[in-house]
């Protein structure tokens, strides 16, 4: 075990409303749940943002030496519009306005989901589960549920019954939300008349002959609530207990909320011990949300074709911006906020592009284990990304008064201060040197060439079927060769 974890790690847990020290539940492991996309339009930078949160906690509990299983899953059913319980499912919508098969929508989607990802370096989870690929297991779910009291059937769909459960539980004990406030606040809306009361959400929804996505159960051909795929994913790959439940701030009513009273439900416990809300990333003042079209899609920021920002930003630059927030902080993109970020990026890579060239000494004049220890101690306070940051850039200038002569360091401060600087920097926050990607197109044409002479040899020895394929499947990746008299060069996509 690394010895980092003698350091004291809080998280904020939103259950108690306070940092506690953390402590996972088997020693040396770590079991996280995120709540994943709804695949049925292109990712906003609002998500990328709360996902981006979860990386950098993933990527620090595994520098600090835990053996983590990530869990996030992909939503391709039962997430209904308005997040409500009438309406039609997300996903099936898209499909009828493009007609299309549902689980195209799915399928775009989820791929253009891992492309934004590996777009911004994100380490991919442990597990990623779907909501249609547990049916069964939500079934058994809501089967126990029914047993136990807590859900009524009513024409084919069951509802979870929020009143009785508030008799023996605290229905709002995340959201701190009193169920009286809850029933003075809601009017009653059409279409929830199967309902006993309009606080009441579904487990199980029978479906109308229109509805494509349908599954049998014991109740009705039909579909699950939107908020039982978690109950059932988390349970099923993490146990009946696990450490952190994660997703986005303006998932802990109802989704999350819903999520524990299922639980207590069903099995008597909410399986949590640390409840964590990442916070939201806002546009021109206001949360950033597909439904209200106040979005920036990440691939409009990375090309600079839009109307809010005045040029491209490096997905790297992006990251460096959001990281610079704390995750429970909200966040307003700005163009002025971008260009800052990019100009402080770029110092920091200037900076680790010249630890290696600096000369060392016989003394050091600053206190490089500090200066270390203030950088965990910033990431073990709640993952304080901010000082973190502005922790690492007094590294910076140390680095920059060696370079000019006005400090001195020894070989192993140096060698501490450069470990530190990059494990931080590119294993924690998750950032990529843009000088180094850059290096990556001399990859690339160092591995064409060893293609070209590959086909030229083809050829001298007549062999055209593999040195058709060899240019035929370049072109498929998005290179194309180009004969001439002086040789083949290349060009790319
Ligand atoms: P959805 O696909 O709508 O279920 O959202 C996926 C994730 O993105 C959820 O965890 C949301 O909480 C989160 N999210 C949505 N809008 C924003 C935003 N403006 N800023 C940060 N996170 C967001
Ligand atoms: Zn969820």
């Amino acid at each position: 075990m690394s010895l980092h974890l003698s350091h004291q790690l809080k998280v904020y847990n939103t259950l108690s409303g306070e940092k506690e020290i953390f402590q996972p539940i088997t020693d040396g492991y770590v079991g996280m749940y995120v709540c994943g996309p709804t695949v049925y339009s292109n990712v906003h930078l609002g998500n990328v943002r709360t996902f981006m949160s979860f990386d950098m906690i993933f990527r620090y509990l595994k520098h600090l030496g835990y053996k983590v299983r990530y869990v996030r899953n992909i939503t391709d059913a039962g997430h209904l519009e308005n997040d409500a319980d009438v309406g039609e499912d997300k996903i099936t919508k898209k499909a009828r306005l493009e007609a299309i098969e549902p689980m195209e929508i799915v399928q775009r989607y989820t791929v253009d989901f891992h492309n934004v990802l590996n777009t911004f370096n994100f380490l991919p989870p442990s597990i990623e589960p779907t909501a249609t690929g547990h049916i069964i297991e939500q079934i058994d779910l809501i089967q126990s549920i029914i047993d136990n009291g807590f859900a009524y059937v009513v024409n084919g769909s069951v509802y979870f019954d929020v009143h009785k459960y508030n008799e023996s539980n605290e229905y709002g004990i995340l959201s701190k939300r009193k169920l009286e406030d809850l029933i003075h606040n809601t009017r009653a809306l059409d279409g929830q008349s199967d309902k006993k009361n309009p606080q009441d959400f579904a487990l199980w929804k029978k479906a109308e002959p229109t509805h494509i996505m349908r599954w049998p159960s014991p109740w009705s051909d039909g579909f699950p609530g939107w908020h039982l795929e978690c109950t059932a994913m988390s349970t099923k790959y993490l146990g009946e207990y696990f450490d952190i439940h994660g997703g986005g701030m303006d998932l802990k009513f109802p989704h999350h909320e819903c999520e524990i009273a299922q639980n207590q439900a069903a099995k008597g416990q909410d399986p949590v011990k640390y409840w964590m809300h990442a916070n939201m990333l806002e546009l021109n003042g206001a949360r950033m949300s597909k439904s209200t079209g106040n979005y920036i899609n990440p691939a409009e920021l990375l090309s600079g074709d839009n109307d809010i920002m005045s040029k491209a930003y490096n997905p790297s630059v992006i990251r460096f911006f959001m990281m610079q927030a704390s995750y429970r902080s909200i966040l307003d993109l700005t163009d002025a906020g971008l260009a800052a970020s990019e100009k402080g990026f770029q110092r920091l890579m200037d900076a680790i592009g010249l630890i290696d060239h600096l000369k060392t000494g016989k003394t050091s004049s600053f206190n490089v284990t500090d200066w270390k220890q203030k950088c965990y101690d910033a990431m073990n306070d709640d993952f304080n990304t901010p000082i973190l940051i502005a922790t690492l850039f007094e590294g910076v200038k140390y680095i920059n008064q060696i370079k000019d002569g006005s400090a001195t360091v020894t070989s192993e401060d140096l060698s501490i201060l450069k470990e530190t600087i990059e494990t931080f920097v590119f294993d924690v926050l998750g950032l990529v040197n843009i000088s180094k990607e850059n290096s990556g197109s001399d990859k690339l044409a160092g591995a064409v060439e060893i293609l070209i002479n590959l086909r030229k040899e083809a050829r001298l020895n007549k062999d055209f079927a593999m040195s058709d394929k060899i240019r035929d499947e370049l072109a498929e990746a998005g290179i194309q060769l180009n004969d001439s008299r002086e040789g083949t060069t290349f060009t790319t996509n």
